[in-house]
């Protein structure tokens, strides 16, 4: 069997959806699964969308995500050019053969003569008065410079069937085929004609894509039967929906949360743990586990365990999985990248970072939960005296008012300032008061922290705090009482 050569072929509009990396995540699966090659190929023959910077965003997601390309604009593998305006000069000698042979014809119609007009000139039931020019005289108007685009010519009748690796079998009446235009007036292709030379130059042996091209597909087999050219394997990928609030299913978009990658990315999600989440949207291992590294992605993956249903981007699950990543990584790592998330930089605490990370580093579902959680230590939030009343450490508005000048008073007495020590001299006053030790621990902790709730206990923060800082800050509540 031939090497399988498949690739990714995005149009640089601006961002990376989610569905569009779910889609060259798969391909480059399936290449790396195979011992296969994995292609990019920049799409920009539509120039009424490009959107400056757009290439760069591709480059630079593909490279987070870690999908490296065997060949590409910046990676010769002998059939580039790989962004497809500069190979603008090939496509019309093929639509030529094409007229030829009698599977396309000039199209004169004043409406076609703009080039952003892929379409919309005759729609599926209209015939096109082009169609039937004797090809003379259509060859004679070509030579005399009359504009025109080159379109495909479709017999209408019967049906059309064809075999994708998830969707199966699909069969459409002909009926709805239109005479698409695969050249514009200016000689750049359409995507629709673009994309089967250029698979086809290109050697790409599986085209994966979303299924919202399932429908012209059996147009682009009769360009490849037209050619006398292999059809490739077709590997169309399911929607991908969003939940809203209702509970109401649609495609995804913005208003589900982030879509694009960069914006997941900037909210605190990791490249990888991203990755393995659109992994498991739409494709399964047949098994229950779920985390899995790229290579063992590649390892693992099949056609076979892709679906056809849409899939649901779940949030919730996402936010799972990353806190699963976050924990296993390094301490030092998770402080390298959560570090712009805290926003310490030009407080005291910024070189207390490491110590900060640490108490977050098992904590944080993502990383954009780190300003909130420490919020505390760089101010007291204002915070009501009944937090200190907490049933299980039996600790109350009463007892506190005569327990913390004592606590004050033994963590003063500390001499070597950290974590151990301070819970020690917590523990003691518990002990030799005959209470419980959470009970000292609740009290100092809504002393120094105003928080019901807060990563690391009272040592720790402390630790953090200081010992001056912490004290003021006991000195602080006792003023209130
Ligand atoms: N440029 C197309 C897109 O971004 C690619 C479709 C395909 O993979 O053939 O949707």
């Amino acid at each position: 069997m031939s090497t399988v050569r498949t690739r990714f072929a995005p149009s640089p509009t601006g961002f990376m959806h989610v569905g569009n990396l779910r889609t060259a995540l798969y391909a480059w699966l399936l290449a790396r699964s195979e011992q296969g090659k994995f292609i990019l190929r920049i799409e920009d023959t539509d120039q009424a969308r490009y959107v400056a910077n757009a290439v760069e965003v591709i480059y630079a997601t593909l490279k987070s995500a870690g999908l490296d390309h065997d060949e590409g604009p910046d990676k010769d593998g002998g059939v580039g050019p790989y962004v497809q305006s500069e190979r603008k000069g090939l496509y019309r000698q093929y639509a030529e053969k094409l007229v030829a042979s009698g599977d396309a014809y000039y199209c004169f119609c004043e409406k076609c003569e703009s080039d952003d007009d892929e379409n919309a000139v005759h729609d599926a039931a209209d015939v096109c008065p082009c169609r039937s020019l004797a090809a003379a005289d259509a060859a004679a108007r070509v030579a005399a410079g009359s504009p025109h685009v080159i379109r495909q010519k479709i017999d209408r009748s019967g049906t059309s069937t064809f075999t994708d690796a998830v969707f199966g079998e699909i069969t459409i009446e002909n009926k709805v085929l239109d005479d698409q235009i695969l050249l514009k007036r200016d000689d750049m292709p359409t995507y629709n004609f673009a994309n089967v030379v250029d698979d086809h130059l290109m050697g790409i042996t599986h085209v994966v894509r979303g299924s919202e091209y399932l429908s012209s597909t059996p147009k682009y087999n009769l360009l490849y039967r037209a050619f006398g050219w292999e059809i490739p394997v077709y590997v169309h990928l399911p929607l991908i929906m969003g939940r809203d609030a209702e509970g109401n299913v649609s495609k995804l978009s913005k208003r589900h949360g982030s879509v694009s990658f960069e914006n997941l990315v900037a909210e605190g999600y990791l490249p990888d743990a991203i990755v393995n989440y659109i992994a498991l949207l739409g494709w399964s291992p047949k098994s229950d586990r779920e985390i899995f590294t790229l290579a063992e992605l590649a390892e693992a993956f099949r056609i076979s365990g892709l679906n056809k249903s849409p899939a649901v981007f779940d949030y919730t699950k996402l936010r799972w999985m990353n806190s699963e990543y976050i924990k296993a990584m390094p301490l030092a790592d998770f402080a390298a990248v959560a570090k712009p998330f805290a926003q310490l930089d030009g407080t005291a605490l910024a070189e207390k970072w490491d110590q900060v990370a640490a108490l977050l580093h098992q904590r944080v579902e993502v990383l954009s939960d780190c300003a909130a959680m420490i919020g505390f230590l760089k101010a007291v939030p204002e915070f009501d005296l009944a937090l200190f009343t907490h049933k299980k450490s039996k600790s109350d508005v009463e007892n506190t008012r005569t327990d913390l000048p004592e606590i004050r008073q033994r963590l003063a007495g500390i001499s070597d300032w950290n974590a151990e020590n301070i819970s020690g001299a917590l523990s003691q006053f518990a002990a030799e008061k005959e209470i419980k030790a959470g009970r000292p621990m609740w009290q100092a902790r809504i002393a120094v922290s105003g928080c019901a709730v807060t990563p690391g206990g009272p040592g720790e923060i402390m630790e953090i705090l200081g010992k001056e800082e912490s004290l003021r800050r006991i000195d602080a509540a006792l003023a209130r009482f």
